[in-house]
């Protein structure tokens, strides 16, 4: 092993590989290792401790607005799969196939879950009698598995993944609506109240929603390298899910109705939009609300000032631990207070507290922002009202940034060659009126591989689907054909 500090640092830039920078913070901020399978990774503690965080929000939300968590296995078996086509179609190259049980071969194959509607709608439709039932709300956190022979990004790109996936049935289309887009608000909730990242919110194009879906509604967060993430979907599957496995109920009259149904789902793929939105070259950046630390202590000392130092700052830890902060105190011998705030920066910690005999002699604490590197001083006496105020404005700070970086980065375009120039050019969105047709996505998705990520709805929120607003111009921005659609086209991940 080399220069030890050499070793513990990030190596790779930001700005000039991303890919290369972004897969040596997750490694050195242990987060997450590569599995001995392609495809697969091992989150470690810290990497599952944000997964946690989010868990623990999106989760109380869901109980908050009437679901209930439930577990189906891992295995669907084929016969399931197939009784809903477009699944089948929209998953066939992606499945992966149990196909012995020990030594044998099995009478019917199996699928690892690539989604799970198709053996939870079967069970929605026993549970479903009455419209008494109505609406049920069924979530599952759980990996799902998808054969995809690309190459490993951890929480980007993996063949299973982590995520929760919600199902839902109404007794009426005004209810699935309002089921997704509840679910869609609290995905715009998490992204932007608990990881500082700000989203953009509308429908996908028709030739891109999920397989039998009415329509697909997603959040698309811009990435610093100019991609768009998509951040979580929330899907009106209409009745064709409840016509396929049977899910009905007796209305008020008793006469025989078919349900509506939703699903809705988040990925550990937010963790990565986390990661790459905020992080830097000195390594992870965490906004406050899922930091598994939020502040540091480091003692600086000589032998002679040692034991004031380290008393001053137990009390300090021991205040701010009773206030509820997730603090640590390294007061590690064998390491200097240079070596530790590069390994905390590296970590992603947001608040770093400096306490030398300075600081004791003058009753006071040194703050220092892991974002920007801010360096301030507070009076021992409000430490724990300081805290509270820098951890809100480190948030602050990073919530700003991404947004002015999203703000910037939405751009008009009103030819192909201005379209395919500007995301040459800059990345983001590019907005543009369009006519509907995908083979205008097609022209533009062979020159740069960009691609419609999303159409912005206006009156969403309610009992409707919602509208695409009318352009101010009225030609397709790709062909020049009459256009009544807005369409955002970006590179995406
Ligand atoms: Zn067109």
């Amino acid at each position: 092993m080399s220069d030890e500090s050499q070793e513990l640092g990030i190596t790779e830039s930001k700005s000039h590989k991303p890919g290369e920078w972004y897969a040596e913070v997750v490694q050195k901020a242990n987060l997450a290792d590569y599995a001995p399978m392609g495809g697969f990774i091992v989150t470690k503690p810290r990497g599952y401790a944000l997964w946690e965080a989010i868990q623990e929000s999106l989760d109380g939300w869901f109980t908050d607005t009437g679901v209930d968590n439930v577990y189906f296995p891992m295995f669907i078996p084929e016969s399931f799969l197939e009784r809903e086509k477009d699944i089948v179609e929209g998953f066939d190259p992606e499945v992966a196939w149990v196909t012995h049980g020990g030594h044998d071969e099995l009478e019917e194959r199996l699928a690892v879950r690539p989604t799970s509607e198709s053996i939870i709608a079967p069970f929605m439709a026993d549970w479903t009698r009455s419209h008494r039932d109505l609406p049920m709300r069924l979530n599952q956190w759980c990996s799902v598995v998808r054969w995809e022979a690309t190459e490993t990004k951890p929480f980007f790109r993996t063949k299973e993944f982590m995520w929760q996936e919600g199902h839902t049935a109404h007794a009426s289309n005004e209810g699935a609506w309002e089921e997704v887009w509840t679910r869609l608000g609290q995905y715009e909730r998490v992204y932007e109240d608990v990881l500082a990242v700000p989203v953009l919110r509308g429908k996908k194009p028709e030739h891109d929603k999920f397989p039998g879906a009415d329509t697909t509604t997603t959040v698309e967060a811009l990435m610093p390298d100019g991609k768009s993430v998509q951040g979580a979907t929330s899907h009106n599957l209409g009745q064709s899910f409840a016509e396929a496995f049977d899910i009905t109920f007796a209305d008020e009259d008793e006469k025989e109705q078919t349900a509506y149904t939703t699903s809705w789902g988040l990925s550990w793929r937010a963790i990565g939009a986390l990661i790459m939105t905020h992080s830097d070259d000195q390594g992870l950046v965490l906004p406050p609300t899922v930091a598994p630390t939020q502040v540091v202590i480091v003692p600086i000392w000589q032998e002679d000032t040692k034991e004031d130092v380290l008393e001053y700052s137990e009390g300090i830890a021991d205040d701010l631990e009773a206030a509820g902060f997730r603090v640590e105190l390294d007061d590690r011998d064998e390491r200097n207070p240079g070596f530790k705030f590069n390994e905390h920066e590296l970590n992603g910690v947001p608040l770093r507290l400096e306490i030398g005999p300075h600081e004791v002699d003058d009753a006071e604490v040194t703050l220092v922002h892991r974002p920007d590197n801010a360096e301030s001083v507070a009076g021992r006496d409000g430490i724990v009202d300081a805290v509270d105020e820098h951890l809100d404005e480190i948030f602050d700070k990073l919530y700003e940034s991404a947004e002015e970086n999203l703000e910037a980065n939405v751009r008009e375009a009103h030819s192909p060659e201005e379209i395919l120039g500007t995301i040459g050019k800059h990345g983001g969105y590019v907005k543009t009126p369009w006519c509907g047709d995908e083979a205008c996505e097609e022209v533009i998705k062979e020159k740069i591989a960009a691609e419609i990520v999303m159409q912005p709805l206006e009156d969403e929120g309610g009992s409707t689907a919602g509208e695409v607003p009318e352009p101010d111009h009225d030609e397709c921005g790709v062909c020049g054909d009459p256009a009544d659609e807005i369409a955002y086209f970006a590179k995406s991940y």
